[in-house]
């Protein structure tokens, strides 16, 4: 089975799906590996570094080849059509963001898995992209967040006397959420989070920071959260509007899957915070959790920063992209043996990811 790697062509995207490591670990399971010139690059993996790989210049050439195409962000539909029919892509494939993406698998006779459908398994946890991008989106967060503050994080006891440390809350303690509170806390910073999921708490109190219980749990389906009644959100929007008049910075990581972000901080929230806050909405990508966010802009409202950065984890490319790979290769390891790809369809990891084959839509 021919695995082929070629350049991200999205915007921005500096994250690639196969890592030198993986690399060696494909080779190992009787792949051959098709490589086009710099395509490693963006995420600081040289050519010369993928051991054993065959490097080519043309992209086409190299997709003409494929048995899978491995993946980041999901390939523009011309690359698509010079796949062979059969042929298998793996990355983050984002079906709702275009549905004519689905159709473009269906046409070529395709076979499309979409990481980010993986189900919150334990068994799928080594295959989990959501969760090592996730982590990846809290950390540089926090980094924005610190940088864009006119104060400092952590305590200081200095000859020109003491300062206090910023007191952070993160909003959201999902994968990215718990990672901001743990970057905060090294910072120095005074921590608090909050989420509507009730198990937080102890996750929330095991890194240091404090629970902030704001009266509204809604947990829903596959662990995820549930969005909010109009009465819980009016709810957990009047104890936190009072409560946002102490804190120094705001990191949102917000979701609802399927749902465009909730919108947690109002503008009459960020116009009673105090001058020189920070607010930095990781939600940006899907709409924000704050109501003035403008997603990729950072400006000024009220004597607030706001930052509503885009590609955050594209931002850490070398870990995010090493960890991404060895996401792509535990996925792939399911079905790969002696140099043949089976597709096991009983699998739900298979089945559950899958969104065209054979000419068929699956999802
Ligand atoms: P996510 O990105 O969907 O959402 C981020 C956080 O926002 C979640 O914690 C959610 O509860 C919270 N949220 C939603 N609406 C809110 C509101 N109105 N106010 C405050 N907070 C709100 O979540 P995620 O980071 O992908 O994690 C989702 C779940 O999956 C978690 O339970 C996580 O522990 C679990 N998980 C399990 C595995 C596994 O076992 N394989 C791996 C990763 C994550």
């Amino acid at each position: 089975v021919s695995i082929v790697l070629v350049r991200e062509s999205a915007a921005g995207e500096r994250r690639v799906a196969l890592s030198p490591e993986t690399a060696k670990k494909l080779t190992a399971l009787g792949a051959r590996l098709v490589i086009q010139r710099g395509a490693g690059l963006p995420a600081h993996f040289r050519d010369d570094s993928y051991a054993g790989a065959e490097l080519v210049d043309d992209g086409d050439a190299a997709l003409a080849q494929a048995d899978v195409l491995v993946c980041v962000q999901p390939p523009a539909n011309h690359r698509l059509a010079k796949l062979k029919q059969g042929a298998v892509v793996v990355g983050l494939l984002a079906p709702h963001a275009d549905p004519g993406r689905v159709d473009a698998l269906v046409a070529g006779k395709l076979t499309g898995f979409s990481l980010e459908r993986l189900p919150r398994t334990t068994r799928a946890q080594a295959m989990d992209v959501l969760s090592s991008q996730a982590g990846m989106a809290g950390y540089k967060a926090v980094l924005i967040a610190a940088q864009l503050a006119p104060r400092y994080f952590p305590m200081l006891t200095t000859a020109a006397g003491t300062i206090r440390p910023s007191k952070v809350l993160i909003v959201g303690a999902g994968v990215a959420g718990l990672q901001a509170i743990a970057t905060a806390r090294r910072l120095g910073a005074q921590v608090e989070g909050f989420d509507v999921r009730p198990e937080t708490r102890e996750q929330i109190e095991s890194l240091g920071g404090k629970f902030l219980d704001l009266g509204v749990s809604a947990a829903g389906e596959g662990g995820y959260a549930r969005e909010l009644t109009a009465e819980e959100r009016a709810e957990q929007q009047r104890r936190l509007a009072e409560h946002l008049k102490t804190v120094d910075v705001i990191v949102t990581t917000a979701a609802v899957p399927g749902r465009p972000a909730p919108k947690i901080i109002t503008a009459a929230m960020v116009a009673g915070m105090r001058p020189g806050s920070v607010i930095v909405d990781l939600a940006a990508e899907t709409g924000g959790n704050c109501e003035l966010t403008r997603p990729g802009e950072t400006f000024e409202a009220e004597g607030v920063t706001i930052a509503g950065p885009l590609s955050l984890a594209s931002q850490g490319s070398l870990h995010a992209s090493e960890m991404y790979a060895r996401n792509v290769y535990n996925f792939l390891a399911l079905s790969l043996k002696d140099g043949t790809l089976t597709l096991d369809w009983n699998d739900e990891l298979i089945a559950k990811t899958c969104l065209a084959h054979a000419g068929e839509r699956k999802a």
